[in-house]
């Protein structure tokens, strides 16, 4: 029987995945919230998704939308609800809907490890997630540095990791964020993806600094790691292209920007124009081996999408489906990923 999953929070992350879980054989998107009117509800009803509001009708009917019910009628016919809500409203919804409801629940990034104590990465801890009532999927910066560090850890042992994080300013569509002139260092050390990396990959040291560039496409990663085996660079290619959800792209195909790699990606006709892999410069891969056996990697992670894949995969975890990388593999098929 499908799986059915209710979606609270229907902004970029959540339309995202209603359209994932409706492309999946074994789900059934039971619905999806309305907050307030906007573009997005207009959407919705285009594609048939079932509307319900949370806290009263806003501004829906004014706009001609007539709801099929509220929060608490698409819990309950909810197996799983998908959290996209903003951050800190995760830990509200829960409190005040899914641990009184008892539905299990799958919240984003933006809320802390200690709401569910179980944050995701697919392809790094797929079986923590098995029969767990609530989940977190990490946020995309964090599943762009699990995805290629468990990769170098499982095959070269990593001793330790220190990245930068050249983050988007804001999503494309966000007229409220930036910066639009300036470029704006987190000024803590570390940043929180270290110890967020910590949550999925339990035993990689870490130190993380980050900072914000005026630009909406993707994040963009440095990243340097202390082996504890030498590598050298044609495996370590090699390991990219044959780890799931990574891609490995050249300057030979002229993909030598993020604005190259989200072109490529409307050329491929992926949905909305997504890149959920996290794509890896080739000639951005470089070792160093003296005293240190060092490697070091550029990689660029879109942030709408690259998490999308991860909530498929989370759903079958905890409704009991025990097979991660055919889970991964089921999901990967519908996102058109190699
Ligand atoms: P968003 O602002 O695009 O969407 C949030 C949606 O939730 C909006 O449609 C809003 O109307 C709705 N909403 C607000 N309060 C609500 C409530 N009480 N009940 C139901 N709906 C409500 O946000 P987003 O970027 O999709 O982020 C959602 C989560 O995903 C956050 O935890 C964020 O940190 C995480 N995340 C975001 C990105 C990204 O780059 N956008 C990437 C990975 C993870």
């Amino acid at each position: 029987m499908a799986i059915k999953v209710g979606l609270v929070g229907y902004g970029t992350i959540g339309k995202r995945v209603a359209d994932a879980v409706a492309m999946q054989k074994d789900m059934k998107l039971v619905g999806v919230t309305a907050h307030s009117y906007s573009f997005n509800t207009e959407v919705a009803k285009q594609k048939g998704y079932k509307i319900f509001t949370v806290d009263g009708e806003g501004d829906l009917k004014l706009n001609g939308v007539v709801p099929d019910g509220d929060i608490n009628n698409l819990i309950e016919e909810a197996d799983v609800i998908v959290d996209a809500t903003p951050k800190k409203v995760g830990k509200e919804n829960l409190d005040k809907y899914y641990k009184p409801k008892k539905v299990k629940a799958i919240f984003q990034g933006g809320e802390k490890h200690e709401i569910a104590g179980t944050s995701f990465v697919a392809q790094c801890n797929y079986n923590e997630a098995i029969d767990k009532n609530y989940v977190r999927i990490v946020s995309c910066n964090t599943t762009g540095l699990c995805r290629t560090l468990h990769a170098v850890d499982r095959k070269y042992g990593i001793m330790s990791v220190y990245a930068t994080m050249i983050r988007r300013g804001a999503d494309p569509w966000d007229i409220h964020h930036g910066p639009i002139n300036a470029i704006v260092p987190v000024l803590e050390m570390p940043s929180h993806h270290g110890p967020d990396v910590q949550t999925v990959l339990h035993n990689i040291e870490i130190f993380t600094t980050a900072l914000s560039v005026p630009s909406t496409l993707m994040h963009l990663h440095t990243v340097t790691i202390d082996l504890k085996k030498r590598a050298n660079v044609e495996d370590v290619i090699e390991l990219f292209k044959n780890s799931t959800r990574i891609r490995v792209v050249r300057n030979a195909e002229h993909l030598r920007s993020t604005a190259e790699i989200m072109e490529l990606a409307r050329d491929m006709g992926r949905l909305r124009g997504d890149m959920p892999e996290i794509c890896v410069w080739q000639e951005a891969i470089g070792v160093i081996s003296n005293a240190y056996n060092k490697l070091l990697y550029m990689q660029a992670i879109h942030q709408e999408s690259d998490v999308i894949p991860e909530n498929i995969d989370c759903i079958r975890a905890m409704m009991g489906f025990k097979d991660g990388e055919k889970s991964i593999k089921m999901t990967n098929e519908t996102f058109g990923i190699k």
